[in-house]
């Protein structure tokens, strides 16, 4: 039996027609290799974005079913016109959706994880011979009701048809050739990795790296999914594989620096001190499917008794956030919520810092020599995060990134866009 192979292209890889050629290249490379291949799309470029913005300059509270109404018709154009590209080639492509496949979710707007995934359309399909071209991002409920997945969630689409079909290889394919220590286009000194492993990519991609969405790292590992990082324009460049920790030899404590621009603080201030505050906020939260992440809780008046609860959630819900606390207000008597938007997380990570005491101490020193303040801190076995504020960022980046000793000499030539000035 042939090979199964994913390819899944983003949205930089699609952006304008020519690009889309490109991209039936690196397909029909694949099958004249003699694979059956499945091929995964985000939208266009950033129609994604345009999309939103479109929705946010009509309201700024745009209902959760329209926003997935909206954003799955982008992942629609980019199908058709791959299959339109391949099919002018030569070559038998049949372009599907969501819906057409069976790609099932729970029932929740806009950041849906999938359930379950229909096998027999695509299979029918490939033994025909066709290359499967798929929308990313999207699924379906049991009520046929449109989901998608969040954002930069074509990752997880093609990891988890990997899964289903049991792929040989799922390669996802960008406008970087690999996955670096650090987000090449912030520290142009960044190395790129030959391999990861699926914990410490999990924890960068967490951490802010969104060069793979971190629900798909997840995925590749709980199915044994081999996964790679590649180019879209450098065919012949192997990239990064994404494998075991068991299979690899730690020579560094760390291996990769990210950084999140996408985080709010939040204060709940002058919290009476009493058993059962911190689960009400936090379950409160939770209820809306709020996740949070760095927290701390500070006595904040030793006379009043009271305590700061603060902290961190992607800012795209801290508006929700503010608003469900300060209906708490009266019950759990605290004195106001404050949001701060102007913060970052900076975080090192590496498999490499078990056992190996003392980077925490040294990453604070670094960035204390460097003037930098840290607002909070937050460890896992193997990542330290501080939170500084947003100014700070490229400084801190930088720092670390010498400190930790990750460069290998090569300088990363920008293309396309800076993610922050
Ligand atoms: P796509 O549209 O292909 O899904 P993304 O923009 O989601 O692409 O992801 C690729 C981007 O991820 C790169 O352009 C790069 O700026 C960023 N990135 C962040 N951290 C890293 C990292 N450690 N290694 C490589 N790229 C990174
Ligand atoms: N088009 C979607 C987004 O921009 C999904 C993706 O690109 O992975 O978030
Ligand atoms: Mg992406």
């Amino acid at each position: 039996m042939n090979n199964l192979v994913v390819q899944k292209f983003g949205g930089t890889s699609v952006a304008d027609v020519d690009k889309i050629k490109n991209v039936a290249d690196a397909v029909i490379r694949e099958k004249r290799n003699g694979n059956n291949v499945i091929v995964v799309v985000s939208a266009m470029g950033h129609t994604t974005d345009y999309l939103v913005k479109m929705a946010k300059d009509i309201t700024d509270t745009p209902s959760p079913r329209e926003m997935d109404m909206l954003l799955s018709t982008g992942e629609g154009i980019s199908i058709a016109l791959l299959a339109i590209a391949l099919q002018s080639r030569g070559y038998d492509a049949v372009s599907l959706n969501a819906m057409q496949i069976g790609i099932h979710t729970e029932d929740k707007h806009m950041k849906a994880r999938i359930t379950d995934i229909e096998k027999a359309r695509i299979e029918k399909e490939l033994n025909a011979g066709k290359i499967v071209v798929v929308a990313g991002f999207q699924g379906v409920t049991q009520d046929g009701e449109i989901t998608t997945l969040g954002r930069g969630g074509s990752d997880i689409t093609a990891v988890a048809l990997a899964a289903i079909l049991n792929a040989d290889r799922c390669d996802i394919y960008t406008d970087v050739d690999g996955v670096y220590t650090a987000d090449p286009r912030i520290v142009p000194t960044a190395a790129k990795l030959d391999e990861i492993s699926y914990e410490e990519m999990l924890e960068l991609a967490q951490a802010g790296a969104n060069v793979l969405h971190p629900r798909s790292v997840e995925a590749a590992k709980a199915h044994n999914v081999v996964l790679r990082v590649r180019s879209s324009f450098k065919l012949n460049d192997k990239g990064t594989l994404i494998l075991g920790v068991d299979k690899m030899e730690i020579n560094k404590a760390v291996t990769g620096i990210a950084v999140d621009l996408s985080q709010a603080r939040i204060v709940v201030c002058s919290v009476p001190d009493r058993p059962g505050t911190a689960a009400k906020v936090f379950s409160a939260l939770a209820k809306e499917n709020i996740s949070v992440d760095m927290i701390i809780q500070s006595y904040a008046n030793k006379e009043h008794n009271t305590n700061d609860i603060a902290f961190t959630m992607n800012s795209d819900d801290a508006g929700v956030a503010i608003e469900i606390l300060r209906s708490l207000k009266d019950e759990l008597e605290f004195s106001e919520v404050e949001a701060n938007f102007d913060i970052a997380k900076v975080s090192v990570v590496g498999a490499g810092m078990i056992g190996r005491p003392g980077i925490a101490s040294k990453m604070f020193k670094a960035l204390a020599e460097a003037d930098i303040n840290i607002k909070m801190i937050a460890t896992s076995e193997i990542k330290i995060s501080c939170l500084v504020d947003k100014s700070d960022t490229q400084k801190a980046i930088r720092i670390l990134h010498d400190t930790f000793e990750l460069s290998d000499g090569s300088i990363f030539e920008v293309t396309g866009g800076l993610p922050i000035s």
